[in-house]
């Protein structure tokens, strides 16, 4: 994590966690709770429900799975065998298999050692009867809606017991179609005490959604997209034809200073174009994107975590969650579809305190979607040129000492259907928060 967004005196000591809880942050080297944290750890622990916006890459995981793991903990201090029922006290929504993983290893790593405190994962693409024998006895679920509401219907667990319901990346739910499932999803544990919804914004979409899964909740806004990413290097080269794309891609990835990269396509097809090319010009390349099988995906995703992939070619919908230190490179090759994917992508990279470098590369006719994203992130996108790769054809808008947004047009970006994520960083809490997040039983939704 970058030191720049660490809040000083935001030690982890303050915040009255268990001490097997504290023992395992230090383990993992936490030194000091990020802002995310610093805000999300008191209210959660102080009880009701919170919208918290935050940043890929912010350490919001931790900042709600801290409070959740010490109230379970607290339920059962000294480790006494649990039933071994399904029916989960705490359950956690990623919209993709990767994150779901990913928050599940950072839950295991927070809860080592901890007797009678076990954690599950239910994500699709993944054999049934595993993962039905796994949830019997886990206090925290980490689930994917589609395949929880499919155990669900055959009975396969049970949500009557659900205290509280975390709705990760709830602008990614939104975008993968999952609203219905949400909605049927919070009708089954409607008894809960507390919801936690994270979003990187608070587009007029999600505050919808959370009109209808929250009630009375409180805000927490932190850092906009633009200032989220100050330890990551940010350029933009045009290409002028995809071949010249192709040419940039791998001098890009012979930089002696890379380490390992994402390399981020618009299709599966490309993502699969694109690493067969890598491959075949020498490059330990594979490529990752929704259409292959989980088995495939975990393998690939693995294969990168160990670093035996140096570059993983990827669509947006798999490169959710992916958490490698030594990503050093993120390069858009295709442009997001939408611009705060741009913001998701990037954020791959200069993780856990490095710095990291995103290269985009454009061709001219993708210059309204550049300003997007410009306007999105409230940064300028500044042009570099490679000695020998300089494109013929520069769109004029991008002359050096451009102002963000300058000669775009102020509103909504074009292609994004979202509003520009809010400035400042705001905490509004809320009136009569409860004492304790599972105490109170009773329905409130
Ligand atoms: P997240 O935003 O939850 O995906 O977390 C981003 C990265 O920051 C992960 O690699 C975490 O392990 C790491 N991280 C989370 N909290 C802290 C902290 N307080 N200090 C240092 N690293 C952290």
């Amino acid at each position: 994590m970058s030191n720049s967004v660490v809040v000083h005196n935001s030690s982890f000591e303050s915040f009255n966690l268990a001490s097997p809880i504290l023992k395992n942050i230090e383990a993992l080297g936490y030194t000091q709770a990020t802002p995310v944290q610093a805000q999300v750890i008191p209210a959660a622990m102080a009880g009701g429900d919170w919208l918290v916006s935050s940043q890929t890459g912010s350490g919001k995981t931790a900042a709600f799975l801290l409070p959740l793991l010490n109230q379970l903990f607290i339920a059962n201090p000294h480790g006494s065998p649990v039933p071994g029922r399904a029916q989960p006290k705490v359950l956690v929504l990623c919209p993709t298999r990767e994150l779901a993983q990913q928050v599940t290893a950072d839950a295991i790593n927070l809860a080592r050692g901890i007797k009678g405190l076990r954690i599950a994962t239910i994500m699709g693409g993944m054999p049934y009867g595993k993962q039905i024998q796994a949830i019997k006895g886990a206090g925290l679920v980490v689930a994917t809606p589609g395949r929880l509401l499919d155990l669900f219907n055959t009975r396969a667990i049970r949500l009557d017991q659900v205290e509280c319901l975390v709705v990760d990346e709830a602008d990614r739910m939104l975008d993968l179609g999952f609203a219905e499932d949400l909605e049927a999803i919070d009708e089954r544990c409607k008894q809960r005490s507390q919801t936690l919804m994270f979003s990187a914004t608070f587009a007029p979409r999600i505050m919808s959604l959370a009109s209808s899964l929250t009630k009375d909740a409180g805000r927490i806004e932190l850092a906009h997209a633009g200032e989220a990413h100050a330890n990551i290097s940010q350029k933009l080269h045009w290409a002028d034809n995809m071949a010249h794309k192709h040419r940039l891609l791998e001098h890009l990835l012979s930089d002696p200073d890379l380490d390992q990269a994402v390399v981020f396509a618009s299709t599966q097809i490309e993502s699969e174009k694109i690493a067969d090319t890598l491959r075949a010009n020498g490059y330990q390349a594979s490529a990752l994107h929704g259409a292959m099988p989980q088995a495939v995906r975990n393998r690939r995703l693995d294969a990168l975590r160990k670093g035996q992939t140096r570059i993983l070619v990827a669509t947006d919908v798999a490169a959710r969650g992916i958490d490698v230190p030594r990503i050093s490179h993120v390069i858009n090759f295709g442009l997001p579809m939408k611009p705060e994917d741009y913001t998701h992508r990037i954020g791959r990279t200069g993780r856990a305190g490095r710095n990291g470098i995103a290269i985009t590369l454009a061709e001219h006719r993708d210059r309204v979607k550049i300003k997007a994203i410009e306007r999105f992130t409230q940064q300028t996108m500044t042009a570099a040129e490679i000695v020998g790769l300089e494109p013929q054809n520069k769109p004029s808008f991008n002359k050096p000492n451009h102002r963000p947004g300058a000669g775009a047009k102020r509103g909504k970006p074009k292609f994004a259907g979202q509003a520009r994520p809010g400035s400042n960083t705001r905490f509004s809490p809320r009136s009569g928060s409860r004492s304790g997040s599972f105490q109170n039983a009773n329905s409130k939704h």
